[in-house]
């Protein structure tokens, strides 16, 4: 999109949605404050704007609409076999929020919904309610920032604070918040939690540079979990996935180097590795918004419904991950899809 049609499209959230029944949620209140100057429309059912057909999926993107909403059960969802469970036999994620503010060309979510805008579930206290229930008898392992990145986020909506808290009262419970943001200013305000991990995705230079639209330098993400490994933040770093990209062995053992030459190897939690991987429904999608992008054109081969890189790249790719990432850290606390 050039300079002149951004101009010509409103700045984001210069229209919010909120369903009627949740108006007066104390959560829409406070995410209201932050905008006194976006339109409020109120609609009936989030799903009214989110699921309309024919949305322009890439304009809305440059655009992006803020929903308030109702989550209705399902509250807590399994893990996608898809994604690394660390070895915890009780993995689950929440979706407290849908979509993220910045634009990677890689990610799924654009496969999986209809719509750019951003929805954020106000009734977070029902999501507790489930989780409480899930943790009656066995420990939980929860990743809450999936579908959106909270801690981009965190400004006007300050889910991470309060995962948080409730992380407190519940030590059978261990919350992953995965983040590609580097917002300090958010993070410094709180306090660690034994039981809330703090995982940041790294990408190489190329593929953050042309792929990663919006989302911060590694550079600043290493400058951030510097500060969250100060401050005394569980942190797991995630060069998940792992893109082939021309030059990819220099390009991740450049970043490996770097990394580990600014952070203290000793205070890192644990890393996972994994090379790129989608369902097969979702790349027929991103296909369909970035037809340009030469990552997800890439030739692919389909495995139980599962896009993944031609037998024998995924293994190198991953192979070489865990090869240079173990110069660094133990093999115990290196992780690996497969
Ligand atoms: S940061 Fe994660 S959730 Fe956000 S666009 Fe990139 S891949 Fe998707």
């Amino acid at each position: 999109m050039n300079g002149l049609c951004r101009n010509l499209l409103n700045p984001p959230f210069s229209h919010i949605y909120i369903e009627e029944n949740i108006i007066d949620h104390p959560n829409t209140v406070k995410i209201m404050s932050h905008f006194p100057k976006s339109r409020q429309v109120i609609i009936k059912h989030y799903k009214d704007i989110f699921n309309r057909s024919r949305q322009n999926y890439p304009l809305q993107k440059q655009s992006q609409n803020l929903i308030l909403a109702e989550k209705r059960p399902p509250f807590v969802y399994k893990g996608s076999p898809l994604c690394q469970n660390f070895g915890n036999a009780r993995f689950f994620y929440a979706n407290a929020a849908i979509n993220c503010v910045y634009d990677c060309e890689y990610c799924y979510l654009q496969g999986m919904y209809p719509s750019a805008n951003i929805v954020v579930f106000v009734n977070l206290e029902d999501i507790f309610n489930d989780v409480g229930k899930l943790l009656k008898n066995d420990p939980v392992y929860l990743c809450i920032s999936y579908d959106t990145d909270l801690l981009a986020l965190e400004g006007f909506l300050g889910y991470c604070e309060k995962w948080m808290e409730f992380a407190e009262f519940y030590p059978n419970l261990t919350v992953e918040l995965r983040t590609k943001s580097a917002n300090w200013n958010s993070l410094e305000k709180l306090a660690p939690r034994e039981n809330v991990i703090l995982a940041w995705t790294l990408s190489c230079e190329h593929v953050w540079e042309k792929y990663e639209h919006g989302a911060p330098s590694p550079m600043q993400r290493i400058n951030c979990i510097d500060k969250a490994l100060a401050k005394g933040f569980q942190t797991r770093l995630c060069f998940d996935p792992v893109i082939y990209i021309k030059g990819w062995e220099e390009e991740y053992g450049r970043l490996v180097e770097t990394i580990f030459s600014k952070l203290p190897a000793g205070k890192i939690k644990d890393v996972s590795t994994g090379s790129f991987r989608i369902p097969c429904a979702y790349l027929k999608n991103m296909r369909k918004n970035k037809p340009y992008s030469s990552i997800i054109n890439y030739p692919f081969m389909a495995e139980n419904n599962v896009y993944v890189y031609p037998p024998g790249l995924s293994d190198k790719l991953n192979l070489y991950m865990h090869d240079i990432l173990k110069k660094h850290i133990p093999e115990e606390k290196i992780f690996v899809w497969k």
